[in-house]
C-alpha cells in the first residue's frame, strides 16, 4: 500500500481500468482479473479499510452496503436462487493480497466445502 492507497483506490478513481459491473455511492463492483468461478466479482467500499480487523462502528455502514450491493447484483444477474459464495480473506492465513477490504462474489457453479 502506498500513500495513494492500493490498486483498488486506483480503480475507484479510474486511474486503473477495471470491468465495473456495479456502482453506488458507497460501493464499487468489478470483475476479478483472475476469476475462480464463472462469475467472480469483487465488491469494495469507496473508503479504504485495510482488513476485516479494521471494520469498526464508524465504518460498518460500508460493509452493510457491500452486502446490499451483492444482493442487488445477484438478483440482477439471476443467481440469487441458485446461490453463491461471499468470501473475505484477512491477512496472511486468509491469503489476503490487497489491503483494501473486498468481498469476493463467486457464482455460476457449485462451490466446494470445506474450502481448503
Ligand atoms: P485477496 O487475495 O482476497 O486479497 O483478493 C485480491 C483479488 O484481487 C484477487 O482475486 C486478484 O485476482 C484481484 N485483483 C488484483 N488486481 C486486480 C485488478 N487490477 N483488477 C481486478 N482484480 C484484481
Amino acid at each position: 500500500m502506498t500513500e495513494s492507497g492500493t490498486i483498488f483506490d486506483q480503480i475507484i478513481s479510474r486511474e486503473l481500468a477495471a470491468d465495473i459491473v456495479y456502482e453506488d455511492q458507497y460501493v464499487l463492483g468489478f470483475k476479478d482479473i483472475n476469476p475462480q468461478a464463472p462469475i467472480h466479482i469483487l465488491f469494495i467500499p469507496k473508503l479504504r479499510i485495510a482488513t476485516h480487523n479494521d471494520i469498526n462502528i464508524d465504518n460498518i455502514d460500508y460493509v452493510s452496503k457491500m452486502h446490499l450491493a451483492i444482493n442487488h447484483y445477484v438478483n440482477q444477474i439471476g443467481e440469487a436462487e441458485n446461490g453463491y459464495r461471499v468470501v473475505m480473506n484477512c491477512n496472511k492465513n486468509g491469503q489476503q493480497t490487497v489491503f483494501h477490504i473486498h468481498m469476493h462474489l463467486l457464482a455460476g457453479r457449485a462451490m466446494n466445502w470445506p474450502p481448503g
